[in-house]
């Protein structure tokens, strides 16, 4: 049996998400299962209940390499191929699609009649309801983290349905919060039909240790089973300060194991020093 809108109804309401919930949502659409009317079905069953819904509308199709940069950047410079990397490279537009990594719903999410985005070239946010415009707006290349910041402080949550923390961008935030190195990258904008390239401040690092971070905020996790999938509503007043606390005691917190990760190396490396 497919998967119903009532049933991911169900499902968002037994994690007591209600009008007043604001969330970022990561979810993946093969993970839920057969969802009869696919993408659009979850979306509008996101509507329904919550009032303001952000997602995350990254394009890192349009990141370009210089043939060498700043020291300890997470990159080996000599060893990309650059030059293939810069032609394959893409504008950033506002009607740019999402990047497909990110996600079938969050590409039709950015679809949706009244859908706002923000401008990052690499790092924007969709967002829909009351208080889409003034979130959004947070957003600047400098503080590319704004929209996670606004969230935090109006009570927002985070959604992880199908996917677990190693897609939690907030945790990104956390270690901004804590002044863990990130990284300098850089991407191409069209502005007023001018082709330009940005330098983009505060590039997160790896993500693929963040599952330690579940242990850490079990007791203020919600679960709940949609289709297939698990989803956790976890509220970001708890996650962002339990694991900017955590990131301050033990500076390989949330890293990776693998040996061979440059941009965990690299910030154990920035912690040495
Ligand atoms: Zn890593």
């Amino acid at each position: 049996m497919p998967i119903s809108h009532a049933e991911i109804i169900m499902g968002l309401q037994a994690l007591e998400l209600e009008q007043e919930s604001k969330v970022l949502v990561h979810v993946s659409l093969p993970a839920l299962g057969d969802v009869d009317g696919g993408a659009q079905t979850v979306i509008e069953s996101l509507m329904a209940v919550t009032g303001t819904i952000v997602m995350p509308a990254f394009t890192p199709q349009t990141m370009v390499w210089p043939p060498r940069g700043p020291a300890n950047n997470g990159v080996d410079y000599a060893a990309i191929d650059y030059q293939q990397l810069n032609a394959d490279a893409v504008f950033f537009t506002p009607d740019l699609p999402v990047f497909p990594g990110v996600g079938e719903i969050a590409e039709a999410f950015r679809q949706q009649p009244f859908v706002q985005r923000s401008s990052h070239p690499a790092a924007s946010f969709t967002a829909l309801g009351d208080e889409a415009e003034e979130l959004l707006a947070t957003q600047t290349i400098e503080k590319p983290y704004g929209p996670l910041e606004w969230l935090q402080h109006h009570r927002g949550d985070v959604l992880l349905i199908g996917v677990d923390h190693t897609q939690n961008t907030s945790l990104h935030f956390a270690e901004y919060l804590v002044g863990r190195k990130q990284f300098i990258r850089w991407a191409i904008a069209l502005e007023d039909g001018r082709g330009k390239a940005l330098e983009l401040p505060h590039f997160p690092g790896c993500s693929n240790g963040f599952n330690a971070i579940e242990v850490e905020i079990k007791n203020t996790t919600r679960v709940a089973t949609i289709g297939a999938a698990t989803a956790r509503r976890v509220p970001l007043e708890r996650l962002i300060p339990t694991a900017v606390g955590w990131i301050d005691e033990d500076p390989a917190a949330l890293l990776c194991s693998d040996p061979a990760c440059s941009r965990c190396n690299a910030v154990r490396k920035a912690g040495r020093s």
